[in-house]
């Protein structure tokens, strides 16, 4: 098969006339012709339904029965095509969000594939998500040395104000006899108070339940998990002690009764407690944050579930742009550099020039300087403001000078607040010819919520860390990078897709 050429030969769809041709491939061709001459009935009824077919060919029987037969084109051979696809002349429908990927509906497969065979990450360090089953963290429970002590703590207060004597009541309503608030157990028996400070941030565990790990214990554990996923939303602690001591051993023989007294554990022993987060969501394992499983509308930078949060999903957001507010740098201050100043209502150009000498006096510079030669701490100040420092304004009031004293805004932040606050359409118009898209700083440009552009395909990558600064459906490059096992999974996915499963 040719790498350089797709060769056609004997096209006779519609009113093609035995056409025999060879068209470069991976160029920009453009096929010309009087209207009628057979332009569409080559480029979409011949060479993309041939590629259409043969990427329909390429998919498993089952996939197939729900397809519709593909006749094939009427041409004697095409070679060295590619799957295909065809980008139409449509209308509608195409927004600022649009990309060749949303139009052709190859995105939808992609979120699908994603959503289904890609490896979250945690967002701030990098290191893989994990999800388990309430059987996943049993086992990894009864994974540890035999005859290890174990608590199963629920959390139910995680790091917030207030006094919650409703929770701790609750919690001895429902029959916990202890919990761990701030990091020290506590009985809670009838009638004890637990005083908390509400002014200050506190973490409350209910401990539900606490065994010596044995082989006998799997069903009495998975019940404690189980209630604790339950309390603890999704998320559970578990304590352990490693058997070595031998003082710690004793009361072992208790484990299938749950009233048998349990030497407790002070708090001048927790340091002996060694602490794991298990959880049956998403979970990261570094920073303790539980994340939505992700699903192919995460994916799409058109609903909020997926979109970055700062720029909506567009990527890029207009902001005021210091070359376009100052267009000629050859020009000063006098001759009207500020060019965003010089423009709007007479009485405020006379403004904005007493304000531009009130800087340039504060700032000891010449307002017959051209703006490129004058000191960029000044022209800092100029477009961003002074910060706390106070300049001193003269204004004309009423045919009387008067004296204000006050921090500078700056050039920019003045012509935001004018852009935000102004109600006048003309106005806002105005203002948009000083305005230039620029990334959007959250997301770069890559339009989706830090999350979902953690999650990453093709397993066995040495370090997600490098993926995560590449990642993402947005990067079309990925798919190709994945090699054989994502083509494999991209097909799966295609197929799972065209037979109505998992719809997005
Ligand atoms: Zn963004």
């Amino acid at each position: 098969m040719s790498k350089e050429f797709i060769r056609i030969g004997g096209a006779r769809e519609h009113n093609l006339k035995n056409l025999t041709l060879t068209i470069p491939r991976d160029k920009l061709v453009v096929i010309t012709g009087l209207s009628g001459s057979g332009k569409s009935s080559l480029a979409f009824d011949t060479i993309y339904a041939e590629g259409q077919r043969k990427y329909v060919e390429s998919l498993s029987a089952y996939a197939r029965q729900f397809l519709d037969q593909m006749r094939k084109p009427d041409v004697d051979f095409i070679e060295g095509l590619s799957p295909a696809i065809a980008i139409e002349q449509r209308s509608s429908g195409s927004g600022p969000r649009s990309i060749i990927a949303t139009t052709t509906e190859i995105y939808d497969y992609l979120r699908l594939l994603y959503a289904h065979v890609g490896q979250p990450h945690c967002p701030e360090t990098g290191v893989p998500i994990v999800t388990q089953t309430t059987s996943d963290i049993v086992d990894k429970i009864l994974a540890l040395p035999p005859r290890s002590r174990v608590m199963v703590l629920a959390p139910v207060v995680r790091g917030q104000k207030g006094e919650f004597r409703d929770v701790v009541e609750r919690l001895s309503r429902e029959g916990f006899v202890r919990a761990r608030v701030d990091g020290t157990l506590v009985e809670l028996a009838d009638g004890v108070r637990v005083r908390l400070d509400p002014k200050k941030d506190h973490t409350i565990e209910a401990v539900v339940d606490r065994l010596v790990i044995d082989e006998k214990i799997r069903v009495r554990l998975s019940d404690s998990v189980e209630t604790a996923l339950k309390w603890g939303e999704g998320v559970l602690l578990t304590l352990h002690q490693r058997p070595e001591d031998p003082s710690k051993t004793q009361g072992s023989k208790s484990k299938t009764d749950p009233a048998t007294p349990h030497p407790q554990p002070s708090t001048s022993d927790t340091a002996t407690w060694i602490e794991t987060l298990h959880s049956n969501r998403n979970l990261s394992p570094a920073t303790g944050k539980s994340y939505e499983p992700p699903t192919p509308k995460h994916f799409s930078f058109n609903a909020p579930a997926g979109a970055c949060p700062v720029c909506h999903g567009l990527g890029q957001k207009m902001v005021f742009d210091e070359a376009l507010v100052v267009p000629d740098p050859d020009k000063s201050l006098e001759q009207g550099a500020v060019l965003s100043w010089r423009r709007g209502g007479k009485r405020m150009v006379v403004y904005y020039k007493s304000i531009l000498r009130a800087v340039a006096a504060h700032c000891n510079v010449s307002q017959e300087t051209p703006y490129k030669d004058l000191p960029d701490d000044f022209k800092r100040i100029l477009m961003r403001g002074s910060g706390e420092a106070e300049i001193e304004f003269n204004f004309w009031r009423a045919g009387k000078m008067s004296k204000i004293t006050r921090p500078f805004e700056g050039v920019i932040p003045n012509l935001a607040r004018l852009y935000h606050e102004s109600e006048s359409e003309f106005t806002r118009n105005r203002l948009k010819a000083f305005m230039s898209p620029q990334f959007c700083d959250a997301c770069n440009g890559r339009r989706l919520k830090p999350e979902i552009l953690a999650v990453t395909l093709g397993a066995g990558d040495p370090d997600p860390k490098s993926q995560i600064a590449n990642p993402g459906p947005v990067h079309h490059g990925r798919l190709l990078a994945v090699g054989r096992e994502g083509r494999r999974l991209f097909r799966h996915a295609a197929a799972r897709r065209i037979s109505g499963e998992n719809r997005p």
